[in-house]
């Protein structure tokens, strides 16, 4: 069995991974807060843990790995929108996932097992509270209740800072209840106009980080394996969550092994909106600022060019990079399924660490030597779609996107049906009279066996197929 090394946040080292169960290896990564449409950031923890659950389903089997990420769904940063939009919370929110699914699908990835809505879960997360006041973690002031993170020895492990350190660097909300400036919320009261649930604490809303320990816990348990999420949650988010969970359940280790991804920027800038490069996931796939669309594939493959414990570069250059090598790539695959077995090299460097940097040399190896079953392959585990990468392309390339969708199925058939008439016959003229006509018109033809494949390229024009109606 192929032995994955993963670098533990916790600590500090690159570990073997070994399961605690390997018939149920378990993954939870922390989801969006869901208002808005994901950014290009959003996406590099998506497709870094995408990776990662496609390579453990790999090695223990597709049935044996319980992936979780979970939807934030209440938030008063959702509730400013639907004030500010008048819109129902629910609309928002449902409208959000959908959103978040179509681009991540596009991306390539694949849906978690299980993708648990906070609200959904609000019960589990009452009954924790309610067990940390008990075992006297938490309190209850002025309608909140809070977190006593001197009550937790370990407070500060994963990031390596002492409480103090902490408040000395902390932007910390002051509020004369808090019994430490770096307590934080597990419960806060609502008022009329804000979402609220009855609690033994009056009606009210859990805080933030409670989400994902109770939610972690109903899905996988007080010890799983991997927990991960982007740098920027390690603190406070991910402390908290450590501190929540092993102060309800001593018991278990919750998670094992953390693992977490760098940030994303463009151009060597932080992404922001004053800086104006500032761009969703849907911009780039749809085209925006009139640019051309990028394909999913191109940002998946940019954004694995780039180890995920490194800062990522989005640039354009690299996108154009992207689309000849998968360009190339695509035509060397065409109709191999990808089913063989895994090059070792391959599956070596992305069991080190998800080293796909190196994973990807690899692949560039095996293109330039001929081994195109391996590449196939290589890129099924790596999820990048290469059937029609180029027919998706060529159709991108035409500005107008009636152009880019326009349907050449009943030429495909036609030609087909030419070609099987001409083998019999052993006459090709009217098959080299339809490819010419199609290439007349911007079309590329491409036959194999069993099919007829044709892509528009950048000078496409219909009216040209007129004729061949
Ligand atoms: P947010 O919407 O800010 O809560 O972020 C949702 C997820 O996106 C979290 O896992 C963050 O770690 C991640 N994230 C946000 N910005 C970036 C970025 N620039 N690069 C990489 N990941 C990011
Ligand atoms: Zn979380």
């Amino acid at each position: 069995m192929t032995t994955i090394r993963l670098h533990n946040t916790k600590t500090r080292r690159k570990e073997e991974f070994i399961p605690l169960d390997p018939k149920n290896v378990r993954m939870y990564v922390c989801g969006p807060t869901v208002y808005d449409r994901a950014h290009l950031g959003n996406a590099r923890p998506v497709v870094v843990f995408d990776v990662l659950y496609r390579l453990l389903r790999h090695v223990y089997g597709a049935d044996h790995v319980t992936y979780v990420r979970n939807f934030t769904d209440v938030d008063d940063k959702i509730n400013a929108r639907a004030a500010a939009t008048g819109r129902d919370i629910r609309a928002i929110t449902d409208e959000t996932i959908g959103w978040y699914h179509a681009d991540m699908e596009a991306l390539g990835t694949l849906r978690p097992d299980l993708e648990p809505r906070a609200t959904e879960f609000i019960a589990p997360m009452v009954a924790m509270i309610a067990d940390l006041i008990a075992k006297g973690h938490a309190y209850e002031a002025e309608g909140h209740v809070l977190f006593a993170v001197e009550s937790y020895a370990d407070y500060g492990a994963l990031s390596g800072r002492s409480i103090d350190d902490m408040i000395a660097g902390a932007r910390v909300e002051v509020a004369p209840y808090k019994r430490n400036p770096m307590d934080f919320v597990l419960w806060k009261p609502s008022d009329d106009q804000t979402p609220g649930w009855e609690s033994p604490w009056g009606r009210g809303r859990p805080g933030w980080h409670i989400e994902c320990s109770a939610m972690s816990y109903e899905l996988l348990g007080a010890s799983f394996d991997i927990h991960g999420g982007g740098n920027d949650l390690q603190f406070p988010h991910h402390e908290n969550e450590i501190a929540q969970s092993a102060c309800a359940h001593p018991e278990g280790d919750f998670a094992r092994y953390w693992l977490h991804n760098e940030m994303l920027q463009v151009e060597g800038k932080k992404m922001s909106k004053s800086l104006g490069n500032f761009f969703t996931v849907r911009d780039l796939l749809d085209g925006h600022d009139g640019q051309p669309p990028v394909p999913g594939e191109v940002i998946r493959f940019v954004m694995l060019g780039t180890h995920y414990r490194k800062p990522m570069d989005w640039t354009e250059k690299k996108r154009v990079e992207a689309e000849r090598t998968l360009s190339k790539w695509s035509s060397q695959v065409m109709d191999r399924d990808g089913e063989e077995r895994p090059n070792a090299k391959f599956l070596a460097a992305l069991a080190d660490d998800l080293n796909t940097a190196g994973a990807i040399a690899v692949m560039r190896e095996m293109s330039k030597s001929g081994d195109y079953d391996g590449l196939a392959h290589a890129a099924k585990l790596l999820g990048l779609d290469l059937g029609n990468f180029d027919l998706v392309l060529a159709g991108m390339h035409n500005a107008d996107v009636s152009l880019r969708q326009y349907d050449l199925s009943k030429f495909e058939d036609q030609l087909l049906e030419l070609r099987n008439a001409a083998v019999h016959s052993k006459d090709f003229s009217k098959v080299d009279t339809m490819k010419r006509a199609l290439a007349d018109a911007g079309v590329e033809v491409r036959m194999s066996k069993s099919r007829v494949e044709l892509i528009t390229l950048k000078d496409f024009d219909p009216t040209k197929l007129e004729g061949l109606r």
